[in-house]
């Protein structure tokens, strides 16, 4: 099995303890701002169970009032310590590419749309 590493970008890597992504059938919004916190391109192109799976972030992101006396995260608990300060300006998924995906709207097709897809149409939806 392949070593699982924080997903921040620009996190060194580090012994600390890892923590999965909320449970995007649970708490899709809370994935979402995780995936944005951690402005790593490469959770864009991946489905929200695929992150749920997949990706850990470290605990050191995380505020220490974010944990229990137990050491789990609280459920509304999100990444917010040592992240990349650099806007996702080098994203290269452009507007045009997310407008292209207004089908998407309906919730129940999430689990096929990467979350860059899901994230796009957040977005899409505050602007208007
Ligand atoms: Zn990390």
């Amino acid at each position: 099995m392949v070593a699982i590493h924080c997903v921040v970008k620009s996190c060194v890597r580090s012994k600390e303890s890892k923590h999965s992504f909320p449970n995007p059938s649970k708490n899709l919004d809370l994935l979402n701002k995780w995936v944005m916190l951690c402005a790593n391109k490469r959770l864009r192109v991946m489905t929200p169970q695929k992150i749920y799976t997949n990706c850990r972030v470290c605990s050191k992101h995380f505020n220490p009032k974010d944990f229990s006396r137990n050491k789990r995260l609280g459920r509304k608990a999100y990444p917010t310590l040592l992240l990349p300060d650099d806007d996702v300006s080098d994203d290269d998924v452009s507007d045009d590419e997310l407008k292209t995906n207004k089908n998407l709207k309906n919730p129940k097709t999430y689990s096929k749309a990467t979350i860059g897809e899901i994230i796009g149409l957040t977005l899409l939806a505050e602007a208007n």
